[in-house]
């Protein structure tokens, strides 16, 4: 099979780990038989520079015209003055939009050998973290009706949660359909007790479940999942929030595992395209000393064969060469504890290798 891959490595550390991730990719078309062909377009800062604006057509045009998009990261201090629109934060947001991207996935597990690099307690560390956050990525809080005016004390302000039932449906299938490829358990996350919005959230998750017979479905209230993801992280595997309360959850959720240079996501929407990047931003501090840990990116070169591809028996390899790798005492600067480190280059080409 051939895959048409658009390649946007953004600013800072993006074209590094990108270029790793794209030197795994081609050890997997060659391992395995497949072809992927890649397109290089400029969005965030660099896209600024060169255009004047972060999310060029031309970049938006590749992104439709691809069967998925890896995202390196955007964004720097160069460009921290710009006012909001020309913000490189805008590209994201805007490839998000005109990809229907309203789902993102986003997996924290930990890694037997990096455990003291998590904050968690030993014990509560030994028991596992592999969780998978579903956070709906077009709704709620950041997008409803907002604005500020005049109360009785002094000046006010506002933002709205409105989630509609067709909302909550599509984002719960991408829970419920990833749970049954996983461990067959969704936990949603609301605020039921007080939000209106949540009631409706709960009720039509609820609903759904029925459909769902083989996955084991619960609620509960983001304050208490808050804690529960510090005390008892084992419990958990696939668990689905609003916009608002998953962008908080996940980060949480990311710390869990040690390192920000670790970690996937995966934006996803109607059909099988979708747009791949590390968690991590640009990293302007180490940019260019070929320190960056590239397995974030590489983890999200895996979701996306398995998630927009259908390879599933490619990704593992990826995953489990990453493990190899981490098991053999290889760490980048990021998870060497203070200890002996080899360049970003040398992760990729000992993952390679494992493949
Ligand atoms: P950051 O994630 O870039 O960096 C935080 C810390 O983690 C830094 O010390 C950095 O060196 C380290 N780090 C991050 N990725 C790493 C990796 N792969 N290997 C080793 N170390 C790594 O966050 P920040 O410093 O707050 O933001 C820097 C820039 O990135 C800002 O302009 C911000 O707006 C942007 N940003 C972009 C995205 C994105 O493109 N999706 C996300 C977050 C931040």
């Amino acid at each position: 099979m051939t895959y048409r891959i658009v390649l946007v490595p953004g600013d800072g550390i993006g074209p590094e780990i990108v270029d790793g991730a794209v030197a795994v990719l081609n050890a997997v078309g060659a391992k395995f038989g497949h072809t992927f062909r890649f397109e290089t377009v400029l969005a965030g800062g660099c896209a600024i520079d060169t255009f004047g604006v972060p999310l060029p057509e031309e970049t938006l045009k590749a992104c439709l015209d691809s069967d998925s998009v890896l995202l390196g990261a955007v964004g720097g201090p160069k460009w921290d003055t710009l006012p909001g629109h020309l913000r490189p934060e805008r590209a994201l947001l805007g490839i998000r939009k005109e990809l229907g991207l309203y789902a993102n996935l986003r997996p924290a597990k930990l890694q037997k050998e990096l455990a003291a690099a998590s904050p968690l307690r030993a014990d509560i560390a030994a028991r596992g973290v592999d969780l998978l956050i579903v956070r709906e990525l077009t709704g709620g809080m950041y997008f409803g009706p907002r604005g500020r005016g005049q109360g009785e004390m002094g000046e006010n302000a506002y933002d709205t949660e409105i989630y509609s039932k067709g909302e909550i449906l599509r984002i719960g299938r991408v829970a419920f359909e990833t749970a049954r490829k996983r461990g067959k358990k969704v936990c949603s996350v609301d605020k039921a007790n007080v939000l209106e919005s949540s009631r409706l959230w709960r009720e039509t998750i609820h609903a759904l479940a029925a459909e769902y017979p083989d996955v084991a479905c619960s609620d509960m209230l983001v304050d208490n999942a808050a804690m529960q993801l510090i005390q008892n992280p084992s419990q958990f595997d696939v668990m689905v929030t609003s916009n608002l309360f998953g962008d908080i959850l996940s980060d949480e959720a990311s710390q869990l595992t040690g390192s920000i240079g670790l970690l996937a996501s995966a934006s996803l929407g109607e059909g099988t395209r979708g747009m791949y990047e590390p968690i991590h931003g640009s990293a302007p501090d180490i940019a260019g000393l070929g320190i960056a840990n590239p397995i974030a990116t590489i983890l999200s070169a895996a979701m996306m064969l398995s998630l927009s591809f259908g390879l599933a028996e490619e990704a593992n390899a990826v995953e489990k060469a990453v493990e190899t790798v981490l098991a053999s005492g290889a760490r980048t600067k990021d998870i060497a504890a203070g200890g002996a480190f080899i360049p970003g280059a040398e992760m990729t080409r000992r993952i390679i290798e494992a493949l």
